[in-house]
């Protein structure tokens, strides 16, 4: 008998009778005498539709009304969830985070996990009853509601695995496991079928939408077993696990990214009232680029462009802004110690390094800087000269 926590994602739960046949499915579990645990989000496009119903009202509204709102999409699709697995004659109560007892910081929209005070859960496991638990969402010491950041009930899944000591933690989605690469521009992308935690936790970073990359910090800390899995197919999905257990160096994946925006600027202040600036409006730097003494480039999501630049005025003589950039990354352990590998990748960019910006490296990954126009191109040539189509 094992206990196994099970998130589902949105378009796992995108209508009733997708919520009816994953209750379903858990009814052949508690039949073979597992526990257990589920975790939703909310139901597909649900969080997507709140932010617009917001924005409809204000540009700029309160982060904490904004987790209010927000936190009531998983409540949907979490009461749902108990009354389908009701009706399959399984004992299900629903919760939300509050509930469980995920203790947050007062971070709103972007929140971060300090305990989990689940005696209740525990309780509630004890009696037989399946928990379905609002992913996505906490309250802090002040008693406020908080959401931990958009993808973020894989998160939840995690943490409450590890509060377990669960024998597993299964993220349900809408693909049979982590690909190679990106299907839209690598068609034949393979499978991955084993990945460390080092080489998700960079492809998640650096692009890969198919899991919130604290979910996969949180799994590598905690060791947990972490499994990608579809909820739509059967088959064994991607398994996440610590290095040891991997075959030598071997390129694992490509993951990009180019909703992207580099800022170039002069000013007379130091690098830390730039950082300090940044982290206090909640801007995250993805990549620093200095050419030159004088003046300073780096990288952040675009949609934090209007509120960086508020920000920077008060602070800088003269900004730049380039939203033609895109960050490509070939993911695998000890990708900067293999010189015949980056020798290939050299070969590669070599035909594009007038569209380079940067190339970046560390022990997993490796990140090139370009405009957007060669993107698709070197990663359809880094997939062949790795095998990962
Ligand atoms: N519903 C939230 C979102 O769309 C959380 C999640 O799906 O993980 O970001
Ligand atoms: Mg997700």
């Amino acid at each position: 008998m094992a206990l196994i926590v099970k998130k589902f994602g949105g378009t796992s739960l995108a209508t009733s009778s997708h919520i009816t046949h994953l209750a379903k499915q858990i009814r052949k579990d508690v039949d073979n005498g597992d526990s257990i645990v589920v975790i939703v989000s909310a139901m597909s496009s649900t969080t997507d539709n709140l932010l617009t119903m917001a924005s409809k009202i204000c540009d700029n509204p309160e982060t904490r009304e904004l987790d209010m709102l927000l936190t009531t999409g998983e409540r949907i699709s979490m009461s749902l969830f108990s009354m389908a697995l009701n009706s399959f004659n399984i004992k299900s109560c629903s919760f939300t985070g509050s509930q469980v007892g995920i203790i947050t910081d007062d971070n709103h929209n972007n929140a971060r996990i300090i305990e989990i005070r689940g005696n209740r859960l525990k309780d509630t496991i004890k009696n037989g009853i399946v928990p379905v638990i609002a992913g996505f969402q906490g309250i802090s010491e002040k008693k406020e509601i908080t959401t931990l950041g958009r993808g973020g009930s894989d998160t939840t899944a995690v943490a409450i695995a590890a509060f377990l000591e669960a024998d597993e933690c299964e993220i349900y989605t809408d693909v049979n496991s982590v690909l190679t690469a990106d299907p839209r521009i690598v068609p034949n992308a393979k499978n991955i079928k084993e990945i460390s935690y080092n080489e998700m936790l960079e492809m998640a970073s650096l692009g890969s939408a198919v899991l919130h990359p604290r979910a996969v910090a949180l799994a590598k800390k905690f060791n947990i077993k972490l499994r990608v899995k579809s909820s739509f197919n059967e088959g064994e999905g991607t398994m996440i696990s610590d290095d040891s257990s991997m075959e030598g160096l071997i390129v694992r994946g490509i993951s990009h990214k180019e909703d992207l925006t580099a800022i170039s600027l002069k000013t007379k202040n130091d690098i830390n009232t730039l950082l300090n600036e940044m982290y206090k409006n909640n801007i995250k730097i993805k990549f620093f680029i200095n050419k030159d003494h004088d003046s300073i480039t780096f990288i952040i999501d675009s949609d934090k462009i209007n509120k960086a630049l508020t920000a920077l005025e008060k602070i800088t003589e003269s900004v730049k802004v380039n939203n033609d950039i895109a960050a490509i990354s070939i993911i695998g352990i000890g990708l900067n110690n293999n010189l015949d590998i980056n020798k290939k990748i050299l070969e590669i960019t070599d035909k594009y390094a007038k569209e380079i910006e940067a190339i970046f490296f560390n022990e997993f990954s490796l990140t090139i800087i370009s405009g957007k126009s060669i993107m698709n191109k070197l990663i359809t040539k880094f997939s062949e000269t790795f095998d990962l189509g």
